[in-house]
């Protein structure tokens, strides 16, 4: 099959080919609207992901940005919650975690509109991530041999659970390219 989405199908009468989108064979005039149709022309995008497939990157990317949103609600609360006035060096670090917030919802708009370097970011991100996030598995499972296993089990899990989402993650922008 071409990329152009050219495939044809055959008049049930005369058994010549025709154009797979043909209403009525254009040699002996039979109607064919009962001809059965390859699937890549009843789909109408042949060549996209499957709607799941953008649905869940989609899903994803929302989820980062509204992480990002809470972030700056707690921080924005936690930081009028102190003594004032605030040290600088204090202001400094919650300019920083607006900041970080604020970059995070943009990957996470980046990823739905797109955007290649937020894509590219991201991507970098995840396997940045996973790493950590075994090395936090490596380190739990250690310490579940070390102090038995209480509450670590649990840590475990979303380590576990990270590391499945970022895997996710990355196979989606593959799937998305
Ligand atoms: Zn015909």
């Amino acid at each position: 099959m071409s990329s152009s989405g050219y495939v044809s199908i055959q008049c049930p009468n005369c058994q010549r080919s025709l154009p797979a989108g043909a209403q009525t064979c254009q040699f002996c005039g039979t109607p064919l609207a009962n001809v059965a149709r390859p699937k890549s022309v009843a789909r109408k995008v042949p060549y996209g992901p499957q709607p799941w497939i953008m649905w869940l990157y989609n899903a994803i990317a929302g989820y980062m940005i509204v992480k990002g949103v809470m972030h700056i609600v707690l921080d924005a609360q936690t930081m009028a919650s102190l003594p004032k006035p605030l040290p600088a060096s204090v202001t400094r670090y919650f300019y920083f975690l607006f900041a970080l917030a604020l970059f995070q919802m943009s990957l996470g708009l980046g990823l739905i509109l797109k955007w290649d370097w937020a894509r590219a970011v991201v991507r970098v991100f995840c396997w940045i991530a996973i790493f950590f996030d075994a090395l936090g598995l490596f380190g739990s499972s250690m310490g579940a041999v070390v102090f038995g296993t209480s509450g670590i089990a649990v840590r475990m899990f979303f380590g576990i659970l990270d590391i499945v989402a970022w895997g996710t993650l990355l196979w989606l922008l593959s799937e998305t390219d």
